[in-house]
């Protein structure tokens, strides 16, 4: 697993430098696809380069605009290929509340849980660390005999950044 760099924060201040964090982004998927044997196809990698283009989520509709402003328009089919399997590897999220994905750069299993904290004011959706959270709802599950799938738990309310602006 590659590890990623601390300086990365849940809510990345405004002026950051973004092209190192989608640069990091995609190296940490390139290295995830290598591992698994998989192939981060032209298609999947335009995809995630999408998604990575900011830190607030994409629809899938989204995605298709903002690459059909660089080559052909693709079909939904396609760019829903393209999130499953990025999904699937763990390199994007699907953000429920927004029906919209985020790129994840995180090193977490397959079927961990994830924190989602959205800011009302910037849309900006931060991943929180979300291990003490993922024990807890193990314990509450297996108290109740149930079987949970990889949980998403999403908050909103209003980022750092926005907060003091
Ligand atoms: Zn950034
Ligand atoms: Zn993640
Ligand atoms: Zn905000």
């Amino acid at each position: 697993m590659t590890k990623r760099s601390a300086r990365q924060a849940v809510f990345p201040a405004p002026g950051h430098d973004h092209d190192a964090c989608a640069s990091d982004a995609l190296a940490h998927a390139e290295a995830i696809c290598a591992e698994r044997a998989t192939r981060l196809t032209p298609i999947r990698r335009r995809v995630l380069e999408a998604l990575l283009a900011s830190h607030q989520p994409l629809g899938a509709y989204d995605v298709i605009d903002r690459l059909a402003k660089h080559g052909d328009r693709l079909s939904p089919i396609t760019i829903y290929r393209a999130l499953d399997f990025l999904r699937d590897n763990g390199l994007a999220h699907r953000i429920e509340s927004r029906n919209a994905f985020i790129a994840c750069g995180h090193d977490h299993g397959d079927g961990d849980p994830v924190v989602f904290l959205i800011c009302e004011r910037c849309g900006a959706v931060g991943e929180a660390a979300a291990a003490a959270v993922a024990d807890t709802i193990k314990t509450a599950s297996r108290a109740a005999g149930f079987t949970p799938k990889t949980p998403v738990i999403e908050i909103t309310g209003i980022c750092s950044h926005c907060k003091a602006a």
